[in-house]
């Protein structure tokens, strides 16, 4: 079972790509989980159709520990399993604590026994990891390879260099280590090319370039993955060839994480500011 984490800032289409990139992966046959680590538990909705999901946290305020796996893990779109942990009451509590909580919780239920044949775990979490509540995942060896969603707008870069920060810092105690870096494109000026660079810089590679297309928004008010609304589409086979990507990867690193002067540098060279 490979246990991948998808981290990136906020709002950069970590929750869109991990639900259409487990759908491609469905579709190859691969048995998949998918562990919202977000309080707004959201990175379910387009795999279960919109249906509203208790999130793990909220069934064990509410339930005590009398808990059942079919309490908080829904299936969705092709045999797809869905959990999302939820987070704590706003203003209270540390969501990355909730975060192993509630992988706690799945592991003492036997989400992942052998008896499920998972093929993969996906955790969509929140964050850049400046609060270190949203490195648990990695910190407690709970997600070995990771993905960062990036875009070539200068804050979505500066937290994909903190975070390859945090990776870094805890690569060395468990296994984690860098997949690569998903650039999920804002139509910023030559920006395949520097993420492409960027990447290398990091010591990793860019795995794969997602166009921006309005087919996304299209699928996502309909409550499901591109994949699921129109197969068909262009965005459907990126979304597949991503799929393919992620399954034959055989990069994995411990990232070189840049001085912001050379972050800085590489969006200077790329035609940003000239
Ligand atoms: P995150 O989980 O990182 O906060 P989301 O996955 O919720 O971000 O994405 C934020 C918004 O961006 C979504 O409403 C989605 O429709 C849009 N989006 C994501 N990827 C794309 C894309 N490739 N093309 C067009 N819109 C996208
Ligand atoms: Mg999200």
């Amino acid at each position: 079972m490979r246990k991948v984490a998808i981290y990136g800032k906020g709002g950069i289409g970590k929750s869109t790509t991990t639900q259409n990139t487990v759908a491609g992966l469905a579709e190859l046959e691969k048995k998949v989980m998918v562990v919202g680590c977000d309080p707004k538990a959201d990175s379910t909705r387009l795999l279960l159709g919109g249906l509203a999901q208790k999130s793990v946290l909220d069934t064990l305020r509410e339930e005590g520990e009398d808990v059942d796996l079919d309490d908080v893990r829904k299936t969705g779109f092709s045999d797809t399993l869905c959990v999302e942990s939820g987070g704590p009451e706003p203003g209270v509590g540390c969501a990355g604590r909730g975060i192993i909580t509630s992988i706690n919780l799945l592991e003492s239920l036997g989400a992942y026994d052998s008896k499920e044949n998972l093929d993969y775990v996906f955790y969509d979490v929140l964050g850049d990891v400046v609060c270190g509540g949203f490195a648990m995942p990695i910190r407690e060896g709970k997600a070995q390879e990771i993905y960062i969603v990036v875009s070539g707008e200068m804050m979505a870069m500066y937290a994909a260099n903190n975070i390859c920060k945090g990776i870094k810092r805890y690569s060395d105690g468990g296994g984690v280590r860098l997949g690569g870096l998903i650039c999920n494109s804002r139509k910023v000026d030559n920006e395949e090319e520097m993420i492409d660079a960027f990447a290398k810089k990091l010591g990793t590679q860019m795995i794969y370039f997602l166009p921006r297309d309005n087919m996304v928004q299209r699928a996502e008010i309909h409550r499901k993955t591109v994949i699921d609304y129109d197969p068909e589409s262009d965005m459907a086979g990126h979304y597949r060839s991503l799929a393919k990507s992620i399954d034959q990867n055989d990069m994995f690193v411990t990232p070189k994480p840049m001085h912001t002067d050379d972050l800085e540098k590489i969006l200077m060279d790329y035609g940003l500011f000239g």
